[in-house]
């Protein structure tokens, strides 16, 4: 079958590979309609998650159609459409079972390599899903396939920050990082119903993207983001902020522009060992600063679904291009050079 493999540094293709089996008895096999580039596949594509071997296939978000049943899978049956979770949680372990499934020490996740359980991903025809019963939600027959598609990732991702930032209704909200995660983090915090999201970036398409979905967008190269935030709270800053950039000045700045009291909420990456952080700034301020980590998708994607069944959400609003998936390699390409916001793929 076909399928986008990574081949070395800063190279993919679309190639053929062998199809995937029945290797648990828990798996099934999907056959995949719509699969979608994501942010965390550039970090593979950059070399910066080791264990990925060349000819390893990537890709983690999609929606498609069961193909194979495992002898122990209880829930599915051929020809069932389903979304799959990026994250595939042992779910047996202390936090599956107290419904922390990204805390889960046996978390797979597909095309990621080694140190990820090894499970070949998604940019393909046909997908091995372990854990099916567990790491597949069923589609409702209302939901389209790309409007349901980011549910499995960065839609549930920005929901689980907005969720950890403790939105209250006529709070003054900052989402910083208009990318994929920060638009999805935009929509989801507006679910909660605060007065005023502001949306900082740079880049002027993302910002307009950020109006259009119901932010107030800021220019971080054009105003000094904590003075302007300062200048529309009374002088406060904001009641909470949600960090979706992941880079250390992002995370700096973010302190100076929640009010006292202010709650900080990270899902945005970071993989540096230590940074210097202002301790005093943050006692005097008292400020509550949240790592997310990995979102709990598995926890969380009945309740994001029903945001995008409900109308209150419209993930599929930010996708860019929609190509076959023998473009891949073209579309991360567009990705990559931010000429793309979200590629979308057909195999
Ligand atoms: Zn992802
Ligand atoms: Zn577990």
């Amino acid at each position: 079958m076909r399928a986008l493999v990574f081949t070395d540094f800063d190279h993919v293709e679309v190639d053929d590979v062998a199809e995937p089996q029945i290797e648990e008895p828990t798996d099934c096999v999907v056959q995949v309609t719509r699969t979608a580039i994501c942010g965390s596949d550039l970090h593979v594509v950059h070399g910066r998650i080791p264990g990925v071997v060349p000819g390893t296939v990537l890709g983690h978000e999609f929606v498609g159609v069961v193909d194979k049943v495992g002898a122990g899978v209880q829930r599915w049956h051929e020809g069932d459409r389903v979304l799959a979770s990026f994250i595939i949680p042992c779910g047996d372990c202390w936090y599956c079972r107290h419904g922390f499934f990204n805390r889960c020490p046996e978390c797979r996740v597909f095309g990621y390599g080694a140190f990820f359980g090894d499970v070949a991903g998604a940019q393909a025809e046909r997908v091995r899903v372990p854990n099916a019963d567990i790491c597949l939600h069923a589609l409702d027959p209302s939901l389209g396939d790309e409007q349901a598609l980011f549910a499995g990732d960065i839609f549930t991702t920005g929901y689980d920050c907005a969720v950890e930032a403790r939105i209250e209704r006529g709070e003054t909200i900052v989402v910083q990082g208009c990318g994929p995660v920060g638009l999805m983090a935009i929509q989801a915090a507006l679910t909660f119903s605060p007065a005023t999201v502001y949306a900082i970036d740079t880049v002027p398409d993302r910002l307009q993207k950020a109006k259009e979905l119901g932010a107030l967008p800021v220019d971080a190269a054009k105003v000094h983001v904590p003075s302007f935030i300062q200048d529309a709270t009374d002088g406060r800053g904001a009641d909470a902020l949600l960090e979706c950039v992941g880079a250390i000045p992002a995370l700096l700045g973010s302190i100076d522009i929640v009010r006292p009291g202010g709650r900080i909420s990270v899902i945005g990456v970071y993989s540096e060992p230590e940074i210097e952080l202002p301790l005093n700034v943050m006692f005097v301020k008292g400020l509550d600063l949240k790592f997310c980590g990995t979102a709990n998708i598995v926890g969380r994607w009945d309740t994001a679904l029903q945001l995008i069944r409900d109308g209150v959400a419209d993930p599929a609003a930010i996708i860019s291009q929609r190509l076959p998936l023998d473009a891949a390699a073209q579309g991360y390409e567009l990705f990559e050079s931010r000429a793309a916001l979200k590629v979308v793929l057909t195999p």
